[in-house]
């Protein structure tokens, strides 16, 4: 089976779990596991931040971020789209009591002046707007890269009304691949921001928190609040800390991969070829005769897996269990149902 579902399904590599067997262990709860602290300080430190903490999953590294800097009964601003109001169950709201208001979901750019004018002051009226969160790749948005000077106005924006602005940066290793940003200058626009292992970089579990040592320090109570306060937890940030060495840069690889993909779908009129920049292939199958159950069935009888999102909406991500012949392999199957063979 060629899995292009999502780039979580990759598994450890040998030498992946070569180390996680050799990873020094202590109880994190006590602080006290030196590979997790190494992992939270090298992240920490690639994106030239004081500290980072370490969580089993996004979901949560976002949930404790926006906790951080929304209080309870205010407000964060994200896109209809974000994981964070899509994907994470309601968490904003159950959990951290954080009431969110959402922009029209974009797939490619975002308008600065859009976000502008949704910013409220705090007051007896309306309800405060504390955070605007941005998603860098952005998941739904079919991996779409937010330029780096759209960022910059997000930042002046925040700092001119007071708010923070926090990154889901799932795959943000991707972003600074596609567009040759460095994770530093990322990092220094964001007030936190939630980054993870076990997409493309092929780690099992893991995702952290990047922020300053006094919110970290408050995320760290959150973190067990939810039930995150783990203990040997070396074994899985040595994973971490494995595919932050071998699998960052091999990500540029994954990009090709996918707009070959798209560039072999793109005469089916499904993906603008041109739009995909990173991992994530949306199909809008709108147009076409194969819709999401039809393609999802048949592919998968011939060898392919694919995400079905909607009655007419598929989405394929390239990976690390991918290769070149996967792609070929895929390229074949896919092209022969939507020709109709
Ligand atoms: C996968 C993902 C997350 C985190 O998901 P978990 O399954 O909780 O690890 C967060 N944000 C985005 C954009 C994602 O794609």
């Amino acid at each position: 089976m060629i899995d292009l579902r999502s780039d979580t399904v990759t598994r450890p590599t040998p030498g992946m779990r070569a180390a996680m067997a050799a990873a020094e262990v202590g109880d994190d709860v006590y602080g006290e596991d030196p590979t997790v602290n190494a992992l939270e300080e090298r992240v920490a430190a690639l994106f030239g931040h004081e500290t980072a903490l370490f969580t089993p999953t996004g979901s949560m590294a976002n949930q404790i971020a926006v906790q951080l800097v929304v209080p309870p009964g205010e407000e964060l601003l994200c896109d209809a789209d974000a994981h964070l109001v899509t994907y994470e169950i309601g968490a904003a709201a159950a959990i951290g009591g954080i009431s969110t208001r959402t922009w029209p979901a974009v797939a490619a750019d975002l308008d600065v002046e859009t976000v502008a004018a949704m910013v409220r002051p705090a007051g007896y009226h309306a309800v405060a707007t504390r955070a605007i969160a941005v998603e860098q790749t952005h998941n739904r948005g079919g991996g779409a890269v937010l330029p780096l000077s759209t960022l910059e106005g997000l930042r002046r924006l925040a700092d001119e009304h007071g708010v923070a602005l926090h990154c889901d940066g799932a795959r943000i290793w991707h972003a600074a691949v596609a567009d040759q940003v460095p994770l530093s200058v990322y990092g220094g626009l964001f007030d936190t921001l939630s980054v993870c292992l076990s997409k493309g970089l092929g780690a099992p579990v893991g995702s952290l928190v990047v922020s300053s040592a006094e919110r970290i320090e408050r995320g760290r109570l959150l973190r067990k609040r939810m039930g995150g306060g783990m203990r040997q937890v070396g074994v899985l940030a040595a994973a971490g800390d494995y595919a932050l060495t071998h699998h960052l840069s091999r990500l540029a690889e994954d990009h090709v991969r996918a707009r070959r993909l798209a560039e072999a779908l793109a005469p089916f009129g499904i993906v603008d070829a041109a739009r995909v920049r990173t991992n994530v292939v949306p199909l809008d199958l709108s147009k076409s005769t194969v819709d999401g159950a039809r393609l999802g069935a048949v592919a998968r009888e011939r060898g392919v897996l694919v995400s079905v999102l909607g009655p007419r909406f598929a989405r394929l991500l390239t990976h690390l269990d991918v290769d070149d012949a996967g792609i070929d392999r895929a390229v074949e199957v896919l092209t022969g149902i939507f020709a109709g063979a």
